[in-house]
């Protein structure tokens, strides 16, 4: 396959990493920092303090050296003890990973599912809840399942778990789910909420960010443990510094993106998601793909259904060999059967088109010949240029 001339980077569509700017990537060139100094300290502190609005927490959000799964990890090891009952709802694969942690921390865990792309809906969880009692320590579940593009109505389970098992922490993974989407912890009685420098907050992998309520700082579960502690984390981290050496590069490139995204805000930066989730669910729909989630979409990434006799595989080499352009496909049983496209991060209208104009060349080209080439891209312009709003 012949690749097109002057592609010299691949641009990423995908629900993590997210593209990250020049001006992020080069951030930690520019110096050399000790971890054990005032200059990394207050360094620390601001990114902190710029966390917090993305979070809606009055609270500072601890910073950890691991990918999300770790600050998955800290949640479980913090909140519960051997042979707590926790409800894990299981939407999809992350939705898996938590009852694996927990399984493996040795939990009596309860799932909730719901079939992929559909969400749990609050009767269905009062239900459960309801089976399960108030012995329950934690519940567990996602906001943006990334593995399906499905946003489970946080607000509305939130409430109902209050409600129902007030003792229970709420544990929320909003790992693909921030700056997408306004989540306000505080205000919606979140006790843990968990995200990643990776998704998007346009930075390079390897930082996780949790924030706890004052009641899930304050308790302690007896279980041992060692470097991820929160309970120290916590204490240090009031004071900028970490348990151990810090990821300094990642620290300082986040530092660059949470300058930008904070100078924007949280509620534009969410509309501006929305804007371009939009715009691709309709070129995805005008190219005769049906969509994989029906109703409660995330603005992280669109999914749409692989049309038969089509090679999913096929169609995402071309886009990527060919075009530069990386998009995801479905993962394990869903593998073949969905794209999973990305508008996460630091993307922009432009960047969009691009990837759908890629996205249909390599549907074209894989032999998908159901629309003519160019609706797609044309539909999304029509959406975008409809959601500016007409005072600008
Ligand atoms: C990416 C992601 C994670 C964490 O994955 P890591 O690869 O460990 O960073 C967790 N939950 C969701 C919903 C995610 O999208």
């Amino acid at each position: 396959m012949d690749k097109e001339l002057f592609l010299h980077n691949a641009k990423l569509f995908t629900p993590g990493p997210t593209p990250i700017p020049l001006s992020v990537k080069a951030a930690p060139l520019f110096s050399d920092i000790y971890h054990r100094s005032d200059e990394y300290y207050s360094l620390h502190q601001s990114c902190q303090k710029m966390l917090a609005p993305f979070f809606g927490t009055k609270q500072l959000p601890l910073i950890l050296t691991c990918s999300g799964t770790g600050a998955m990890e800290a949640a479980v090891v913090h909140c519960t003890s051997v042979s707590d009952p926790v409800l894990v709802l299981k939407i999809g694969k992350f939705g898996e990973r938590f009852e694996k942690i927990a399984s493996k921390y040795g939990c009596d865990v309860s799932t909730l599912t719901a079939s992929p792309g559909d969400t749990i809906t609050p009767n269905q969880l009062s239900a459960r809840l309801e089976e399960l009692g108030q012995k329950v320590r934690a519940v567990f579940l996602q906001a943006s399942e990334t593995s399906t593009g499905a946003l489970n109505p946080v607000k509305e389970l939130t409430s109902m778990i209050r409600k129902c098992t007030p003792k229970a922490f709420i544990v929320v993974d909003a790992v693909s789910a921030l700056c997408a989407h306004e989540i306000p912890m505080d205000e919606w009685g979140v006790d843990v909420m968990i995200s990643g420098s990776q998704k998007g907050f346009g930075a390079p992998p390897g930082l996780a960010f949790i924030a706890l309520s004052e009641r899930a700082l304050e308790f302690k579960s007896g279980r041992p443990r060692f470097y991820f502690d929160l309970n120290k984390e916590q204490s240090e981290q009031l004071q900028g510094r970490t348990a151990w050496t810090p990821a300094i590069f990642a620290m300082q490139s986040l530092a660059a993106s949470l300058t930008e995204l904070s100078r924007i805000g949280p509620a534009n930066i969410a509309k501006h998601h929305e804007r371009m989730a939009t715009a691709v669910r309709s070129a995805m729909t005008e190219l005769g793909l049906t969509l994989f989630v029906k109703e409660n979409f995330s603005r992280a990434l669109t999914s749409a259904i692989v049309p038969p006799h089509l090679d999913a595989s096929r169609v995402l080499r071309i886009a990527r060999e060919r075009y530069g352009c990386v998009i995801s496909g479905g993962q394990d049983d869903l593998k073949g059967k969905i794209f999973r496209f990305a508008h996460l991060g630091m993307t922009s209208v432009l960047d969009i088109i691009q990837g759908l104009a890629g996205f249909e060349l390599a549907l074209y080209e894989s032999g998908f010949k159901h629309a003519q080439l160019g609706n797609g891209v044309a539909a999304a312009m029509r959406s975008l240029s409809g959601s500016i709003d007409s005072k600008a």
